[in-house]
């Protein structure tokens, strides 16, 4: 079986803050207002993974009010809920992410994001991508006081589609 997952999550930005994407630091004035240490783009993933695998929601499952998540390693937490769908016998196939803001450029530190995400998931980095946006300076995202990330994964668990295709094939090497 495979399943498709989506997440979303935006967080203003604000001064005196780190800004996170995927455990990446950049380098920017202000950094993500938040509870936990406001990585929008592991806080998506989360949801991504967790909705494929029909096991909740970020809040939920790592509530804002909780006391011993203020200022929360994100990385830990998308560990953590990879953890829940992988002992649902669940693997991730790809995930494919936006992240929408007006600076600074992402695209300079998409090959660490990539690879921060893929070693959390234990896929190669080929299956992780990242994609820069702007909003042409329009809403909160527009005017720099907004992140907002975006994901879709794909889930695969026992004889999937995939499987059964690529079993079929290797049967007819062999034959
Ligand atoms: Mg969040």
């Amino acid at each position: 079986m495979i399943k498709i997952g989506m997440g979303q999550d935006l967080h203003r930005l604000v001064s005196g803050r780190r800004f996170l994407l995927g455990g990446v630091q950049l380098p920017a004035e202000k950094g993500e207002a938040g509870h936990s240490d406001g990585d929008a783009l592991a806080h998506a993933v989360i949801d991504a993974l967790l909705g494929a695998a029909a096991l909740g929601d970020i809040g939920g499952i790592f509530p804002p009010s909780e006391p011993a998540l203020k200022d929360a390693d994100s990385m830990a937490l998308l560990r953590s809920a990879f953890g829940m769908v992988k002992r649902a016998g669940w693997r991730l196939v790809n995930l494919d992410c936006v992240v929408c803001c007006e600076s600074p450029k992402l695209l300079p530190f998409r090959d660490a994001i990539r690879a921060s995400l893929s070693e959390a998931l234990e896929v190669p980095a080929e299956m992780v991508f990242v994609k820069g946006k702007t909003a042409e300076g329009l809403g909160p995202v527009g005017e720099g006081r907004a992140v907002q990330a975006l994901a879709v994964c794909l889930l695969e668990r026992g004889d999937s589609p995939v499987m059964r295709k690529e079993a079929k094939h290797e049967a007819e090497i062999r034959n």
